[in-house]
């Protein structure tokens, strides 16, 4: 028998590393848990292309295109053109689609049209996805269009102030010719007033225009996806009768009647079962979910993912939880905007067994379910961190030569060198398990009033949250950071990052699209400027490089709560007007020479700013009588093999789906 040799480290292109984490443990579980881990896992990766056909209406249709060329062309494959193609092909599968996954810009192939002109060409018939008729031209026709036409489809989700977003979005949320005045006004109306329980209005459906009239195309079985909904529920209704105990067969159950009706009431009931079951060792999420997508923060993408405790580090996480409301009662926030109880702050670490959805092969480290404020002012939520995922990115990132290049002196990357890694960790936690679930709004708040912003802002005061406490002398008594001094590493790094680092995943002269990364450069540039007067941090130049140096550790510490205590009182309040002014004046803008320079020396070290997983591969072993014995975990599988897998084993959509 041969042992797999395992790398975290995998292959390298454009923008991005694909690494691989491990499922250390899987193997002394349960059979039962097994079976379990491989039915839920199968659930997350049915539904694939569902987030494809979300994220564009003609992602599945070039996918399709683009495997065939890939797996059958027949001229030179050393060519420059097909390395440049594959390269293309590599990141659309990165991105579930032909936006990056991170600044939603169009990818510019670097192949030629006459390339893709002649290998389309050359293509035999049944590789082509040809549906309703259309003829081999009209489909070649139609995709030289949208991959080759900048102004196409130029941005996933558009964010820019001012722009109709939803017809300038080419997510597939919204039908063509529905305008964002339309589509708010049609849920302006849904949500009545003082509702203190609504559902997560237009979360599972697109909006489109029916002649005169405004109707949602719901996602569920029978209705749109309901192809790919029917092979989820058929994993899920295995997967409910090897559940760990009654509550989460239940859970699962749940979950399988709002595929089958949609009814958002429904998948509320599911939530609040879900957030419930904190006993199984098991668990999951598989839906819809996160609605970063949707330029309006509606709809919500698909994500599944499967995942087991890890007891010893969630030890940690549990210590937080525990402490929640003394957290809650010392934070520097306004006292009308506290909870006056802090409940149900369930946190652990878990091990990632299977991503699949909007969480694969780019993934969140840490989650916070679910999304209803409702449910997690009056159940609690569930906050989870990722601790093989951090393990993976920390070893594959050992030694790189990054703080070399970007730390003001050789102290300051001692520092780091010694205590980023576990005070990384430690904010996450507090970001997930206490940031997240603390404060309130209003009585007769919206919760969607700060609209756009609503994502930047809810991140940025986890963040804060999270920053505030990291230095408090009350995470050195609960042993959970080794000295009153650590806490500058992450304060360093932080800094360092919404100043500086961050820009190196953007193209020069590009605005920050993305919720975690405006929030990041809102807090750091924030800070900045607010502690330039007394001297708390300074941008230095040497050698025409830029470094950030911190004078005051202290000092900054205090500028967080001040910020944090703004942020509270924006979300409680719903202070549309002062989020956009905080966002629009810290959290979007890159100075066009700074940014340059970064990216230079960036370069010059070769690294990926993006980076991915590849999933083990879970194979059952059955006896005679076709009963599932055990399930093996494997690491080998490459990036493309695995993609081309998941193409043919979990292909359940039409290529267009209306
Ligand atoms: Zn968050």
């Amino acid at each position: 028998m041969q042992t797999e040799i395992f790398s975290y480290n995998d292959e390298q292109f454009a923008d991005l590393q694909m690494l691989r984490y491990k499922v250390d443990g899987f193997e002394q579980l349960s059979i039962s848990r097994k079976k379990l881990i491989y039915y839920l896992s199968e659930a997350a990766l049915s539904g694939r292309d569902i987030l494809w056909d979300q994220n564009g209406k003609y992602n599945l249709l070039i996918r399709k295109t683009l495997e065939s060329i890939y797996t059958d062309y027949t001229g030179n494959r050393e060519s420059e053109e097909f390395k440049a193609f594959t390269v293309y092909l590599k990141r659309v599968w990165f991105s579930n689609g032909i936006h990056h996954h991170y600044g939603c810009e169009k990818f510019k192939p670097e192949f030629s049209k006459t390339f893709f002109l002649e290998a389309f060409r050359n293509l035999p018939a049944d590789k082509l996805p040809l549906e309703n008729g259309q003829t081999a031209e009209e489909l070649c026709k139609m995709l030289v269009t949208i991959i080759f036409c900048p102004e196409v489809m130029p941005k996933r989700v558009n964010q820019t102030d001012g722009e109709d977003l939803v017809t300038t979005s080419s997510c597939n949320y919204y039908g063509e010719g529905l305008t964002q005045a339309e589509a708010e006004s049609f849920y302006n109306t849904m949500k009545q007033e003082n509702n203190t329980h609504p559902v997560m209005y237009g979360m599972n459906s697109r909006l489109v225009k029916n002649g005169e009239k405004t109707v949602e195309k719901v996602w569920k079985s029978g209705g749109l996806y309901g192809a790919a909904i029917d092979r989820i529920v058929y994993w899920l209704e295995k997967a409910a009768n090897t559940a760990e105990n009654k509550k989460q067969a239940e859970v699962i159950n749940k979950l399988i009647e709002f595929y089958r009706t949609g009814d958002l009431r429904t998948f509320d009931e599911y939530t609040i079962l879900w957030v419930q079951e904190t006993e199984a060792l098991v668990d999951f999420t598989n839906g819809f979910t996160e609605t970063y997508g949707d330029p309006l923060g509606l709809k919500a993408s698909w994500e599944g993912y499967v995942n087991f405790k890890d007891t010893e580090a969630t030890a940690r996480a549990e210590k937080l939880s525990a402490n929640a409301q003394w957290f809650e009662d010392h934070s520097p926030v306004d006292e009308r905007f506290k909870k006056q109880t802090c409940r149900g702050v369930s946190a652990k670490v878990i091990k990632a067994a299977i991503l699949g959805g909007d969480l694969y092969p780019a993934s969140a480290i840490g989650i916070n379910l679910p999304n209803s404020n409702w449910v997690r002012a009056e159940y609690g939520s569930k906050s989870v961190t990722i601790g093989n995922l951090t393990e993976a990115y920390n070893k594959a990132a050992h030694g790189n030569g990054f703080h070399q290049e970007f730390v003001v002196d050789e102290e300051t990357i001692q520092m780091l060198e010694q205590y980023q890694d576990i005070c990384d960790d430690l904010h996450t936690d507090l970001h997930e398990c206490l940031g997240h679930g603390s404060g309130k709004l209003l009585p007769g708040i919206d919760s969607d009033a700060l609209k756009s912003y609503g994502s930047t802002i809810e991140e940025a005061r986890a963040d804060l949250f999270g920053l505030y406490y990291l230095a408090d002398p009350k995470l050195t008594e609960l042993e959970l950071t080794p000295n009153a001094e650590a806490y500058k590493a992450q304060y360093y790094s932080y800094m360092m990052n919404g100043l500086l680092t961050q820009m190196v995943r953007i193209e020069p002269g590009q605005d920050i699209e993305e919720a975690h990364m405006r929030n990041r450069a809102l807090i750091a540039h924030w800070a900045y400027e607010h502690g330039a007067k007394e001297h708390i941090t300074e941008l230095i130049q040497r050698n025409g490089k830029t470094y950030i140096r911190i004078h005051d550790y202290e000092k900054l510490r205090q500028l967080f709560g001040v910020l944090l205590r703004e942020i509270q009182r924006i979300k409680s309040e719903g202070d549309y007007i002062a989020a956009r002014k905080l966002v629009e004046q810290y959290g979007v803008k890159n100075d066009l020479k700074l940014h340059r320079e970064i990216l230079m020396r960036y370069q010059a070290l070769h690294l990926s700013p993006y980076k991915g997983f590849i999933n083990p591969v879970y194979t059952p072993i059955y006896d005679e009588e076709g009963e599932i014995i055990d399930v093996k975990v494997t690491y080998g599988e490459k990036y493309d093999a695995q993609m081309l897998r998941y193409s043919r084993d979990y292909a359940t959509l039409p290529y267009i789906n209306e």
